[in-house]
């Protein structure tokens, strides 16, 4: 009888699916998951991986990270953003677009810089949409992207017409729209207001951007959408109010979604005093009582999923923002804080379990953006995307051993207990212990699917 020798086994682990976790291992052939086993039940392996009772989680998949590439390559571009990603447990993103619109050819660009140079595999959500480009949407989705972003306020801002007619095309398509929900006409207001008092000072931009902009344009949108069978997906919401109409949405059996980012979970708005222009985002940070908020909407589900917006700007960016607040770009490094985060300030402290993190960073963001369950899922059949996770092991959050292009972090000496060790994509390890295995040019571009 002829036995079969797999590629890969993990073997001793503690698998951690949205339900459980129990004791087990993996065998990986060929790029796939062929048997999850305890160790006198695994085939025979080319190599095995010893995970000496560590958890394995499947790959996270970060549906909300901008990676700049091919434009802007100075900030990140995929061989950087997507080796911080790997180091950080991350095996997919949804690359999201943001200073400028993307359509077919824009991602059949992506499409092919991305297979030369990342390291992970990716996806991409298409946008802005206008009313000029709704025409587009056929020819995106048969490329394979199913998702399309949206914004209730500049700079790229659509009128509640655009918006119905767009929500009418996306739903046609089973897609789904990824929203930024702020108000323009209360951001346009607070902005004014506090520019003609001349304030540029960094809490000026917090105050400028307040609460009621992400409930009124969260509002305006779920009572938008309810007249078709669009499904919502509301980007970094940050507030409670968001949350509660999340909640009520839901509960009405709505088909919305939503995510937060780490940063909103983790400093409020008077981190800005000390960290200036480097905590400059959009939204911006909130209240104790809005992170409190937010933890809870995540442990109940009300926010489906944490991804990290990760947009960095280079350190001669930010720095501009100490005298002028207004002129320093909006957003933070955070692929590679995304999971240890999230196990030091979730886990550990009880806010969230295991099986919660395997939700919302693996599972939920699979379903939600349609890659399920080639992705966010440890069974037969799937891709062996596998997190090796040392619950044990402790770090202090420094730029220097980060692997992002602008070097510096709003997380710089962050205590944290608990971080991947190792980052397998496809049956590929990529990363251990910090260390990179692969070359870009391992990651593919995977279709959504219907
Ligand atoms: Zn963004």
């Amino acid at each position: 009888m002829e036995t079969t020798v797999v590629d890969t086994v993990i073997k001793n682990g503690k698998i951690v699916t949205p339900y459980q976790v129990v004791e087990a291992g993996i065998a990986v052939d060929n790029g796939k998951i062929v048997n999850i086993a305890k160790s006198p039940s695994l085939p025979k392996a080319e190599k095995t991986i010893d995970a000496e009772g560590k958890l394995l989680l499947p790959g996270v998949i970060d549906a909300h990270p901008h990676i700049f590439d091919p434009d802007y390559t100075y900030r990140e571009d995929f061989a950087t953003g997507t080796t911080a990603a790997a180091a950080g447990g991350i095996t997919t993103i949804i690359d999201m677009p943001l200073r400028k619109p993307v359509f077919s050819s824009l991602i059949r660009e992506k499409i092919r810089v991305g297979e030369k140079n990342s390291l992970i595999d990716f996806s991409f959500h298409s946008g802005m949409m206008a009313n000029e480009n709704i025409t587009e949407i056929p020819a995106v989705v048969k490329l394979g992207v199913k998702s399309f972003k949206v914004f209730t306020c500049a700079p790229f801002k659509v009128e509640d017409e655009t918006l119905v007619k767009v929500m009418k095309t996306v739903a046609k398509y089973s897609g789904v729209l990824v929203v930024h929900a702020e108000s323009e006409d209360v951001v346009y207001e607070g902005t004014n207001k506090l520019k003609e008092q001349g304030r540029k000072d960094p809490m000026a931009y917090v105050e400028s951007r307040p609460d009621a902009a992400e409930h009124k344009a969260v509002n305006k949108v779920i009572t938008l959408a309810k007249q078709f069978d669009i499904h919502i997906h509301i980007a970094h919401m940050t507030t409670r109010q968001g949350v509660e109409l999340l909640d009520r949405a839901k509960a009405s059996r709505q088909k919305v979604t939503a995510e937060t980012c780490p940063h909103y979970l983790i400093f409020t708005k008077n981190d800005i005093k000390k960290l200036g222009p480097y905590l400059k985002m959009t939204p911006p940070l909130r209240s104790k009582n809005d992170v409190l908020f937010l933890w809870q909407g995540l442990k109940l589900g009300i926010i489906d999923i944490v991804a990290t917006d990760h947009a960095p700007g280079t350190r001669e960016e930010k720095e501009v923002g100490w005298k002028d607040i207004w002129r320093a770009p909006g957003g933070i490094p955070g692929v590679e804080t995304l999971l240890p985060l999230m196990i030091s300030e979730g886990v550990n402290r009880g806010l969230i379990s295991l099986q919660d993190l395997c939700r919302m960073l693996c599972e939920r963001p699979a379903k939600i953006f349609h890659l399920y369950p080639r992705k966010g899922v440890l069974q037969l059949g799937s891709d062996a995307d596998i997190v090796i996770i040392d619950p044990e092991k402790k770090t202090v959050i420094s730029a220097d051993k980060l692997h992002y292009k602008v070097g510096w972090t709003p997380y710089e000496g962050m205590k944290l207990k608990g971080y991947p060790i190792l980052t397998m994509v496809r049956g590929k390890v990529i990363a251990s212990h910090g260390e990179i295995g692969e070359r870009p040019g391992h990651g593919k571009f995977i279709e959504m699917m219907s």
